[in-house]
């Protein structure tokens, strides 16, 4: 039967590359679900839509299409068709994202979308975010929680964005994920049944291979 599996926590955690390999090493589909909050933050901010406003933002969250492709060596995101893979790592985008998200009207249109593309994966799917095992996919056969302290989650964060300094990068971390976990609707949370994984002293090799014995288990 196709296998379902649940990787949460917060940024700068090593979450999508983590997913992304243990996906591949295993034949299963990937979904990374903060490029789907991304994208249709990233419409947002396209269509003149006030990304303070969550009234204004509910009324628009079903019109753009947003499409990912679930190859995990080559995933994709694609609002209207158009390729939205480079502009969703805007800092702009980054910055306001954790305001869309937050709308209920736009989690629950991308809930929905979610488990659809989880239905349709035929091996199995890799799903990453924040509330996957607690919302999104709670029968998932395998749950993860990925932590790592602040410090960390901020140096592998400078190191992708090359040239930003470290404190600036730690308080802009250290603000998503207060309004992510501080939120009413989904916020990101350790599902009761997850597997909590500290990666702070661990290489990128080491959590994969941790992730892929307990999914393997
Ligand atoms: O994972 P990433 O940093 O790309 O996620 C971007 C944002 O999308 C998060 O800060 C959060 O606001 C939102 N998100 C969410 N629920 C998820 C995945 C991401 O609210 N399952």
């Amino acid at each position: 039967a196709a296998v379902i599996v649940a990787i949460d926590g917060p940024s700068g955690t090593g979450k999508s590359s983590t997913s992304k390999a243990v996906a591949a090493q295993l034949g299963l589909s990937y979904l990374d679900t903060g490029a789907q909050y991304r994208a249709i933050t990233w419409w947002m901010l396209n269509n003149g839509i006030d990304v303070q406003n969550p009234a204004e933002i509910a009324t628009a969250a079903s019109k753009p299409v947003i499409v990912s492709g679930t190859d995990p060596s080559a995933p994709t995101i694609t609002v209207d068709g158009e390729d939205a893979s480079g502009p969703i790592r805007s800092q702009e985008v980054t910055s306001k994202v954790s305001a869309v998200s937050a709308v209920p009207e736009v989690r629950a249109l991308i809930t929905e979308l979610q488990r659809s593309i989880a239905r349709e994966a035929e091996r199995g799917i890799v799903v990453e975010g924040r509330d996957i095992g607690t919302t999104v996919l709670p029968d998932a056969d395998i749950k993860i929680f990925l932590t790592a302290s602040p410090e960390a989650r901020a140096a592998r964060r400078s190191g992708e964005l090359k040239g930003s300094d470290l404190a600036a990068t730690r308080e802009a971390l250290v603000k998503r994920d207060a309004a992510d976990s501080g939120r009413k609707t989904s916020p990101l949370a350790k599902a009761a049944d997850a597997v909590e994984v500290d990666t702070t002293d661990l290489t990128l090799a080491q959590v994969i291979e941790c992730v892929v014995t307990l999914v393997g288990e």
